[in-house]
Order: structure tokens, then C-alpha cells, then sequence
């Protein structure tokens, strides 16, 4: 169990990169990244890039996640690749993405058996929560966390919660380069904390990690990995430009140094 929040970077590669493609660009980040002890560096290729990367990773520097993963285990479920499968090759699943609950229609209840199987399988679960612009601009942000977050983690253990990434990322801030200020993040961050709290306990609130996503570039990355319950950032169309990202893992270096870790 980990006794402090190591800040993590970490790359949603999304429905990019053909698996050749993917290879290279792994490589070229691992040139410009160096290792850093208390940075956490996760990559999510898509799933058939997945398993090649994972031959070849340096794991001194990255940690591998899956986009996504099923909640069945194993049985007549054409095209899904399930949690059980993803359990050699990942650490973390990237579940409930606005694009899976927005695109795909997936539902809380959907998640909650994702984050299930997740755990089930030794994979610690990023969960990402977040608003609509409507939601924001009918001030129902906090009813909405606090829906996303009791249903998705139900039947969630205080230390199984414990180690587990919240990812806020606002709908209205993923790759639209508009962002919240950063009194507004921090204060759906705390809110985040807070719920954590009322869920699962202090213990689970004071591990587990919180993560900004949404339009995070190189100049606007120690903004938010700044604030005090911003424990690093989730990175969409930056994290395919190497130098980009590469500056962001250095700026959440910083940050780390900075906080202590
Ligand atoms: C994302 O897809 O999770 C994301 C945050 O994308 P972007 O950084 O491009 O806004």
C-alpha cells in the first residue's frame, strides 16, 4: 500500500496510433523521459497496442493502463476484451471516459461492474468523473459527482478505494482546449475528496488520488497539478506530442519535489 500520493502523468492515447505507430512513440518518449522516482508515468494505448508495448516497456519509467475493460471475466461477449485478460499486461484501466459514458451511452451501473471486475483483477481502477457545460451552467456539478462517484464505487472496500485514481475531468475541458480556472478545479477536486470521505472514510480520502484532465498542456499543467488536492493530470491530445508530454512529466517532477513526495 502506498504511504503518500506519488503525482501521476498520464497519457490517454484514445483511438490513435496503429501498433507500429504506437511502438515508435513509445520509444521516442522514453528518450526524453527520464526516470523519477516519485512521478508515475502511465500510458494508454489502445488495446491492440497494448500487448507489444508491454514486451518492450522500460518500466523504471512507465506503467501501462487499458482505455477500458469489460466486466465479464470470460463467455459470449463478441468483441469485448475483459478485465481478466487485461490482468498480465496492465496496472490501471482508464474507466468511465466521458467518451464511454457520452459516445457509448455507458451507465453508472455499467461502470460500477467495471470498476468491480477491475479490482477483482488486480487492476486499479482511473475513474473518471466530470460535468456537461449544461450540468455546469445549472450549477449541478457537485449532483453530479456525487452520483458518478456513489454509484460507480458501490461495493468498493475504505482500502480498496485507497488506491484507487479519481480522474475530474469536465466534459466541457476534454479537447476543446477550454479549461476551469483553478479555483474552480480545486473545489470540484475537494468536493471529490470530500465524497470520498463520506463514502468510504478518511483513510480511502487521504490515499486515494485525484487527477485533472481536460485540455492540460505544457503551460498549464503546474496550474492544476499545483493545487492541494490535485494529485497529477490526465492527458488526452498533448500526450501524442512527445515534447509536450515529456514537459508536462517534467513539470509534475517539479511539482512532486515541490510537495515533498
Ligand atoms: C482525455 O481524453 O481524457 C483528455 C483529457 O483529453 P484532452 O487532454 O485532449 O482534453
Amino acid at each position: 500500500m502506498r504511504h503518500n500520493r506519488t503525482v501521476m502523468v498520464a497519457a490517454n492515447w484514445k483511438m490513435n496510433l496503429k501498433v507500429g505507430e504506437a511502438s515508435r512513440f513509445m520509444h521516442r518518449l522514453e528518450e526524453k523521459i527520464a526516470i523519477r522516482q516519485n512521478v508515475e508515468c502511465v500510458l494508454a494505448p489502445n488495446f491492440l497496442a497494448l500487448q507489444p508495448i508491454s514486451v518492450n516497456l522500460d518500466r523504471r519509467k512507465f506503467r501501462l493502463a487499458s482505455q477500458d475493460g469489460f466486466y465479464n471475466d470470460f463467455g459470449a461477449y463478441t468483441g469485448e476484451v475483459s478485465m481478466a485478460m487485461l490482468h498480465d499486461i496492465v496496472h490501471y484501466s482508464i474507466i468511465g471516459h466521458s467518451d464511454r459514458r457520452h459516445k457509448f451511452n455507458e451507465s453508472d451501473d455499467v461502470l460500477a461492474k467495471k470498476v468491480q471486475a477491475a479490482i477483482r483483477n488486480d487492476i486499479i481502477p482511473i475513474l473518471c468523473v466530470g460535468e456537461t457545460l449544461q450540468e455546469r451552467l445549472a450549477n449541478e456539478t457537485h449532483h453530479v459527482l456525487h452520483r458518478q462517484l456513489s454509484s460507480d464505487t458501490l461495493n468498493i472496500t475504505s482500502r480498496e478505494m485507497s488506491v484507487m485514481v479519481i480522474a475530474y475531468e469536465p466534459v466541457w475541458a476534454i479537447g476543446t482546449g477550454k479549461t476551469p480556472t483553478p479555483e474552480e478545479a480545486q473545489e470540484a477536486m475537494a468536493f471529490i475528496r470530500k465524497q470520498i470521505k463520506d463514502l468510504h472514510g478518511d483513510r480511502a480520502a487521504k490515499y486515494a488520488r485525484i487527477l485533472y484532465g481536460g485540455s492540460v498542456k505544457p503551460d498549464n499543467a503546474r496550474t492544476f497539478m499545483e493545487l492541494k488536492d490535485c494529485d497529477g493530470v490526465l492527458v488526452g491530445g498533448a500526450s501524442l506530442d512527445s515534447d509536450q508530454f515529456a514537459s508536462i512529466h517534467n513539470t509534475a517532477y517539479k511539482i512532486a519535489q515541490m510537495k515533498d513526495l
